[in-house]
């Protein structure tokens, strides 16, 4: 199936029953050629709402990637009420280097809905999201750990808004964390034009990871027969007992050194627990570090090499 270059998405103008391939245009290049991102569309052969789909706004986050191949590669259009509008890469630029942020180094989770007349980043992700977000009406959006951390399958969602709070749960996730939307990111500027958001935070960077895609796409199927786009048996897999964290911190290095963290994703730790030590060069113990209160890991450090000020562990506060 062949892509076609369009500058603007008209859903109404698609044909009902299919799936579509684009290259949407958002902004363009130095040499003035379009910067497009790859789009697919399942137009519903039955009428029904819009879910959007959005992987890689950090350009190295690429679990969300093979979540959104698998669906249309399977998705049968005339079985679907409504339509999937999926970007199954972002961020462009960065999608290309591997790295997180966009090209002119501003982290394009921070300035959401970004500005028509802005700089680099801003214009762009003024494009993306006048261009895409606007047009559904509940999203997802992949993401995974940064580089030289690794996360547990945990979702970020707002527990207050009972939409978002099923969509969370539906993806049986291993952690949920409360989290109301920050300003500037993707799902904060969602949420403020009234669009209920969830953000997967699908472990590890630069890599795929088949066990966390498989249940990612099972967790997307979930939220479609939640709003009766399709037909599918919703199992609760962990059911009430998925931990819903009410806040969380990150803990971090009083000094230099190289880091061990003794916890694993996902364990839970009581308060006054040893969590980490760092060594000097030659071995010796030259730090300690105890849980300041009783939580879950929510993610954690696997980058040895710390500063002063180095992250340790992300610590999920059940209450
Ligand atoms: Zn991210």
């Amino acid at each position: 199936m062949k892509a076609a270059k369009i500058k603007q998405l008209d859903l109404d103008l698609l044909e009902k029953g299919k799936i579509y391939r684009f290259w949407l245009s958002l902004t363009s290049d130095g040499f003035g050629d379009p910067l497009s991102i790859p789009i697919f569309v399942a137009q519903g052969a039955k009428p029904g709402p819009i879910l959007g789909l959005s992987s890689a706004i950090h350009g190295n986050e690429i679990n969300g990637i093979p979540v959104i191949q698998q669906l249309f590669r399977e998705l049968d259009p005339n079985q679907l009420s409504g339509t999937i509008l999926a970007a199954p890469v972002v961020n462009i630029p960065s999608f290309l280097r591997k790295r997180r942020r966009f090209q002119d180094n501003v982290d394009l989770n921070h300035i959401m809905p970004g500005k028509a007349r802005g700089n680099v980043s801003q214009a762009y992700a003024y494009a993306f999201f006048h261009k895409f977000v606007e047009q559904v009406d509940y999203l997802i959006d992949f993401h995974t750990a940064s580089f030289g951390r690794i996360n547990s399958y945990y979702i970020r969602a707002d527990m207050s808004n009972q939409v978002s709070a099923e969509m969370a749960r539906r993806q049986n996730p291993q952690i949920i964390l409360h989290n109301p939307a920050v300003n500037g990111t993707l799902r904060g500027a969602a949420e403020a034009i009234g669009i209920p958001a969830i953000t997967l935070e699908l472990g590890n960077p630069n890599v795929f990871q088949p066990a966390i895609i498989a249940q990612s796409l099972e967790g997307v199927y979930n939220v479609l027969a939640m709003l009766n786009m399709f037909d599918h048996a919703y199992e609760s897999q962990e059911g009430a007992n998925i931990p819903v964290c009410q806040s969380s911190k990150w803990i971090y290095t009083r000094k230099g050194g190289l880091l061990h963290v003794h916890p694993k994703v996902t364990d839970y730790i009581e308060k006054g627990q040893l969590i980490a030590h760092q060594e000097n060069i030659f071995g010796d113990r030259i730090a300690e570090y105890r849980a300041p209160q009783a939580g879950i890991i929510i993610g954690k450090s696997v980058s040895p090499v710390n500063s002063s000020g180095g992250r340790i562990l992300h610590l999920g506060i059940l209450k």
